[in-house]
């Protein structure tokens, strides 16, 4: 455990030094975490399953999550940086597609954090993806990311960044851009007009993910277009 970082409320972002094995990965996939030494118990026991924020090629790794009371996070928390800790993977092909494309990225709340290594990625290597990436939570103070993404939206013609706030009644926080729910309404507003080659991903919570592949299909989008990840246990 490198280092570990408030990155939203609630939320928090660790860094995890990879020492002397390299792990090969695409952005999008994911680590199972493993706490050999729990500080606290947990009666789901000491493994989960995070998705790898950042895009490979370091000694380190990234992952977020938000933190909501059990022992597994609350040890993540609690124990000293430099703690070993174990991981399995990588897993999964929730990936970018090989050739360039143009591709939707609609995330919930933490569910961004997949995405956060693929726009990496695709901001610092010439892959030729367009990408638009929709983000929806309640306030800027709950969303993950909110910076890396905004700087990399101003500074790269290929990557959009749309963050959409449903909550703001309940921010301190300034906020001049979108407040709606991902819905095929909201959709049909921001997505370019005309003739739509993209493909879809969504990520995020059980809610959101179920609503948004809805939004997508009511947009008359084919299923085999639509890729999702669900984050199980939230
Ligand atoms: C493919 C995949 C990728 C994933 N990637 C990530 C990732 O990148 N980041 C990430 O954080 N998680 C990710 N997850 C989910 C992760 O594995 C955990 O299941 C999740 O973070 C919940 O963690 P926890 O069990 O420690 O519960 P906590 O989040 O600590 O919550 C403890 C329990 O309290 C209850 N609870 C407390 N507060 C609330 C609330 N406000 N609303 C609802 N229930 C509440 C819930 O029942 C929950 O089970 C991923 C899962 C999968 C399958």
């Amino acid at each position: 455990l490198a280092a570990r970082e408030a990155i939203a409320s609630g939320t928090w972002a660790f860094t995890l030094g990879l020492g002397n094995t390299p792990l090969a990965y695409r952005p999008g996939q994911t680590i199972d975490l493993i706490l050999p030494k729990p500080i606290h118990e947990d009666v789901a026991g000491n493994r989960r399953t995070f998705s790898i924020a950042s895009a490979p090629g370091r000694d380190t790794i990234l992952i977020a999550t938000r933190l909501r009371g059990s022992g597994f996070k609350r040890s993540l928390i609690d124990m000293p940086l430099r703690s070993t800790l174990e991981m399995e993977g990588p897993f999964g092909s929730f990936t970018l597609p090989g050739r360039p494309s143009s591709v939707v990225m609609l995330a919930g709340g933490i569910g961004v954090t997949p995405f956060r290594a693929m726009v990496e990625e695709v901001v610092t290597r010439p892959l030729g993806h367009a990408v638009l990436l929709v983000h929806s939570n309640r306030t800027p103070e709950e969303t993950p990311f909110l910076v890396d993404l905004e700087h990399w939206n101003a500074a790269n013609p290929g990557f959009t960044y749309r963050a959409t706030m449903t909550g703001m009644a309940r921010s301190h926080v300034p906020w001049t851009g979108d407040r709606s729910r991902v819905s095929s309404d909201y959709l049909s507003k921001i997505l370019p007009k005309g003739p739509d080659p993209s493909l879809y991903y969504v990520a995020g919570p059980e809610g959101f993910v179920r609503a948004a592949i809805e939004a997508v299909k009511d947009l008359g989008i084919d299923e085999d277009r639509i890729r999702f990840e669900e984050f199980a246990g939230y």
